[in-house]
């Protein structure tokens, strides 16, 4: 059946690192919208432009630029047996709008949707936040503290160059996370309400989180 999944949780609850292991496993396309925009902002294109200014500040970005380029994607050929959708949606409004372009894309074909919720107290999210740093070659995501690379500042896969994000920086930290609690928290319960919320313990090593990702996945 096609499996269409979501996720929700607070920035740096470990989303990121458990959906990209995910997609591999079940074969099916990681769409991180936080990437999509990022790339869009990387090409320079008048998308990417209007973005910048909302994700310097740590708001979300306008809803309709948002939904055109997650239809876009959801309408590609190798989302035909489902995607794990990662930053997507992240207010009640995006919700609306995800189940229209699922309801237009899917037609009456059956759909496994589930809404995975990673649940992690927000005291541990700013310390990893602040010491994250990525891999703008492959992708890799690491933290100094918590998951360093073998020589300091280098990719382990593919030895470019970390960069730590431009919005991970303490105070802008802070403002995504009021955004995450104003904006993207309700839909715990939207999704609770719909009976398709599943809620993970986000506390733990990647390992013990993605042995407890892997239950709900296959209950
Ligand atoms: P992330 O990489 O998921 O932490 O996202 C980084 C930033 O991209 C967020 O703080 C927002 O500014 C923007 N962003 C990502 N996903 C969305 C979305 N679904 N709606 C609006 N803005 C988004």
């Amino acid at each position: 059946m096609k499996k269409e999944l979501i996720f929700l949780g607070p920035p740096a609850c470990g989303k990121g690192t458990q959906t990209t292991k995910l997609a591999l496993y079940l074969n099916l396309p990681h769409i991180d919208t936080g990437s999509l925009l990022r790339a869009e902002i990387q090409k320079g294109s008048d998308n990417g432009k209007i973005a910048k200014s909302f994700i310097d500040k740590g708001e979300l970005v306008p809803v309709n630029l948002v939904g055109s380029i997650i239809k876009d994607r959801l309408s590609k050929e190798d989302c035909s047996n489902g995607y794990i959708l990662d930053g997507y949606p992240r207010s009640l409004e995006q919700a609306d709008i995800l189940t229209v372009i699922n309801s237009e894309i899917n037609g009456d074909t059956e759909v496994d949707f589930k809404a995975i919720y990673f649940d992690l107290h927000q005291d541990i999210l700013i310390s990893r936040i602040v010491n994250r740093r990525s891999c703008p070659k492959c992708g890799e995501i690491y933290n100094i503290k918590f998951k360093p690379t073998r020589v300091a500042g280098i990719c382990d896969n593919c030895g470019a160059e970390l960069v730590q994000r431009k919005d991970d920086t303490e105070e802008i930290a802070k403002a995504r996370f009021e955004t995450y609690f104003h904006e993207t928290a309700p839909l715990i319960d939207y999704y609770k309400n719909k009976g398709v919320l599943k809620t993970l313990n986000a506390d733990g090593s990647i390992d013990e989180v993605w042995e407890r990702l892997l239950k709900i996945i296959n209950d």
